[in-house]
């Protein structure tokens, strides 16, 4: 039998955020994979966890990868971990995790903080349907593009960025989206942790004095294009199910085709409005 792959999250700023779990596979496996094993020896000093450390990252991914399928195969157990937050998630890990599967090691997640889905937690944007599309691309021309692809997307919208690039990636939100409602999760978990909410405009009017330092989310509220169209869910479904009469099933995909809602929310709510507003 061959060992398991942990997939580990690790904390986003604040150690307080290590699950118990976390703590207990790091202290079991043969080996831990970290991103930087002179970043990860800090927590893993924190805890009392002396283990073989090996590196992996973006430039070793490859050698590295087989060395850590080699032990897999032998049985042993390992621990991938990132410098924050979940591995894999504009993290290294994607190689390795699809190289275990297709060889039949199991792979295990030890979920934990990242920071797209801690920002969008606290936003106060829509958080039913959202897209979490990493980094934009550093250069202006590729950046306005892959925002551009996204401008119709149903849902919230999530960015990694890096805090010099902030201004400028806010600046081609506005030419490209328009003035939409935008978020900045700034130093999530830490001392100085702050939500800049507002226009777009609002934003890089803070954004432009130079206050905003270290890392950021940014979050994006859908755009009028996408909403525009669709009445709110509850009356959207009281129309398909007593005015066109279609059945539950029918009306709840009609909906969510409409409004980019997911399928099963929508069939829940839909099961309520035909219940006249009761659970079922
Ligand atoms: N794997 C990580 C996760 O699960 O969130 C993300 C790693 S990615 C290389 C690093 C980016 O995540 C940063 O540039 C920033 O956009 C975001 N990030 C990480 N920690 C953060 C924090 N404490 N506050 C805000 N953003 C953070």
């Amino acid at each position: 039998m061959p060992g398991t792959l942990y997939i580990l999250a690790t904390p986003i700023g604040n150690l307080e955020d290590t699950t118990f779990r976390a703590v207990r596979i790091l202290g079991e496996v043969d080996l831990i994979a970290a991103e930087d094993t002179r970043h990860s020896l800090k927590l893993l000093n924190h805890f009392g966890i002396s283990k073989p450390l090996t590196s992996y990252f973006d430039h070793n991914q490859q050698f590295k990868g087989e060395r850590i399928l080699q032990a897999l195969r032998r049985e042993k157990s390992v621990a991938l971990i990132s410098d924050a937050g979940t591995p894999c998630i504009s993290d290294p890990g994607f190689n390795l995790v699809r190289a275990a599967v297709a060889e039949g090691i199991a792979v295990i997640p030890i979920p934990g903080p990242c920071a797209a889905v801690t920002a969008l937690s606290a936003s106060g944007l829509p958080s039913d349907t959202f897209t979490f599309a990493g980094f934009p691309p550093a250069r202006q021309g590729k950046r306005r593009a892959f925002l551009n692809a996204m401008d119709h997307l149903p849902g919230t919208l999530l960015f990694y960025e890096a805090p010099h690039r902030l201004e400028e990636t806010l600046r081609d939100i506005r030419e490209v989206m328009g003035e939409r409602q935008v978020v900045v999760a700034r130093e999530l978990t830490k001392i100085y942790e702050e939500f800049i909410r507002g226009t777009v405009t609002d934003v890089l009017s803070t954004v432009a004095q130079g206050k905003v330092r270290g890392e950021v989310v940014i979050l994006v509220a859908p755009g009028e294009a996408a909403q525009e169209d669709a009445p709110p869910l509850p009356e959207l479904l009281g129309r398909l199910l007593h005015d066109e009469g279609l059945t539950v099933k029918d009306a709840a995909k009609k909906a969510a085709e409409m409004t980019g809602v997911p399928k099963n929310t929508a069939y829940a709510e839909a099961l309520r409005v035909r219940n006249g507003g009761k659970e079922c």
